[in-house]
């Protein structure tokens, strides 16, 4: 608990009402998106400025009090589970777009903005923020940054480390710093601001981001392919790069998923193929023509078994949709779904897709696949039941066999939704000895304390899995 004396100091810096150590008020932040996670903070509080910010990180280091930053809450790997107590930090009245700059093609927020409303305003004015995670609605952009989120357009335009060009981050010891700017081109000094990206809130606290913004594509196609043959599927996406055309998305889905994805949408998607590829040009009509033609081609030449192109933006927004409802539509067959995200070079994704399976059949658990099969990320999903003890021992086996069948292919361990607690024991597999250790002097350096996010990215035990639960 918060010693009194220390409680006042936080209502003098933010005010009695952003503020919360109820229990029920500090219940509601002891999870986040990630199953089998969960413990309690000491309070919950909400800052309004980055001088506010500032003065907790002070109190917080003088204090040794640990700080959980939480943008949302959608984080897929416990990276905003308070595993050693502290406080929850809330960005909920630090959520304005401060500036759309349409000279410098810039747009400058505070770090508690969705990031739908963020691209939404920008698209307003002709201009493109390219990274959508699936969870774009409800995420924000200080989340995307700490865990450096991709989406269905990563393939093309990257992820948001491609597009941040600028941080106001506060230190655990209450200084501020900025990094980068409206600048192309930069190269004094460390690139700092990349070191706070994907830092899951162990470095400090984002509290502005400057982001890049690029034209809005003049039009856009999407098409599906069906295939009946799995390998057939992955091959086609490794034949669309080798032909030299990189789509605006390239998207996987297994039959399972297929099932559950359509019984959830009902838009008529086709539940009696193997697998599916939606797959989106954007560009000038001329391009988006000819590409849209290459890749049809080269699916058909994989006995594609149909390759139909959406005839209406409601059409292609409805597939568009349905693809990012997978997560939903697959936690409605059990009541635990974990999804994970080991990712292969491209032109493993079909010895990976059948790893996944072989591994599920040996280990006598669920797992769906879908995922972004052109920059080989891939979600293997287990529906599965917490409660059921034996079978969640399977599960953790299986996801283990998974990720070093991921590294032993080239791959990692986490494409886009970042370490967090549930991957920190696996974290050592991908960097060896010496990464972990030069990223621990890193911490040691910024955050001596460890008071930001601890117990994330650093496994106490690196053997295996940890399952929290207070
Ligand atoms: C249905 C669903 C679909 C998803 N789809 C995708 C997807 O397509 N691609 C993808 O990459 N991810 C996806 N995710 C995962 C998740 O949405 C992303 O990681 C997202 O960026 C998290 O944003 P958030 O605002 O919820 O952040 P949170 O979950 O609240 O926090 C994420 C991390 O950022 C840190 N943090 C947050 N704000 C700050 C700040 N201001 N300063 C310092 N640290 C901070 C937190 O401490 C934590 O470590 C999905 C999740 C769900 C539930």
């Amino acid at each position: 608990m918060i010693a009194p004396d220390i409680k006042r100091e936080f209502i003098n810096i933010v005010g009695e009402e952003n503020f919360e150590d109820s229990e029920v008020g500090r219940l509601v932040y002891s999870y986040d998106a990630t199953p089998n996670f969960q413990s309690i903070p000491d309070a919950v509080v909400s800052p309004r400025n980055t001088e506010e910010v500032s003065k907790i990180l002070q109190l917080c280091n003088e204090n040794k009090i640990p700080i959980v930053p939480r943008g949302s809450g959608t984080n897929l790997c416990a990276g905003t589970c308070p595993v050693e107590g502290g406080i929850v930090l809330l960005f909920k009245h630090m959520n304005k777009i401060l500036e759309i700059d349409e000279e410098n093609l810039t747009v400058t927020c505070q770090p508690g903005v969705i990031t739908l409303d963020l691209i939404h305003a920008v698209e307003q004015k002709g201009l493109f923020y390219p990274p959508d995670p699936s969870s774009m609605k409800i995420s924000t952009i200080g989340g995307n940054i700490n865990e450096n989120s991709g989406g269905l357009r990563g393939l093309k335009y990257g992820v948001t480390r491609d597009y941040v060009l600028g941080l106001e981050a506060v230190l655990p010891n209450g200084e501020i710093v900025r990094t980068g700017g409206k600048l192309a081109k930069d190269v004094a000094g460390y690139d700092l601001t990349r070191l706070f990206i994907g830092s899951e809130g162990t470095l400090g606290v984002i509290t502005e981001a400057t982001l890049k913004l690029i034209p809005l594509p003049e039009s856009k196609k999407t098409m599906l392919a069906l295939f009946q043959d799995l390998e057939a599927a992955a091959r086609s996406v490794s034949k669309i790069i080798a032909n030299k055309v990189i789509p605006a998305t390239l998207e996987f889905l297994d039959q399972p998923t297929l099932k559950v994805v359509e019984d959830y949408s009902q838009i008529g998607l086709p539940t009696d193929v193997q697998a599916v590829l939606l797959i989106e040009q954007d560009g000038t009509p001329e391009n988006v023509s000819k590409d849209m033609k290459v890749m049809e081609e080269i699916c058909r030449s994989e006995n594609a078994v149909s390759v139909q192109i959406a005839q209406s933006e409601e059409e292609a927004e409805a597939l568009r949709t349905a693809r990012r409802t997978a997560l939903s539509a697959l936690a409605r067959l059990a009541p635990t779904t974990i999804l994970e995200d080991a990712t292969v070079p491209r032109s493993e994704i079909a010895k990976m897709v059948k790893a996944i399976n072989e591994i599920a059949a040996k280990h006598n658990v669920k797992i769906c696949t879908f995922g972004h099969a052109g920059d080989g990320n891939l979600h293997p999903t287990c529906t599965t039941d917490i409660r059921k003890k034996d079978e969640m021992e399977r599960v953790e086996k299986a996801f283990a066999e998974i990720f070093a069948k991921a590294i032993e292919l080239g791959g990692t361990i986490t494409g886009e939704h970042g370490v967090g607690a549930m991957k920190a024991p696996y974290l050592e597999w991908k960097l060896g000895k010496s990464g972990i250790d030069v990223m621990k002097s890193i911490k040691a350096a910024l955050d001596p304390n460890n008071i930001m996010n601890p117990r994330k990215l650093f496994a106490k035990d690196t053997r295996k899995r940890v399952v929290i639960s207070k």
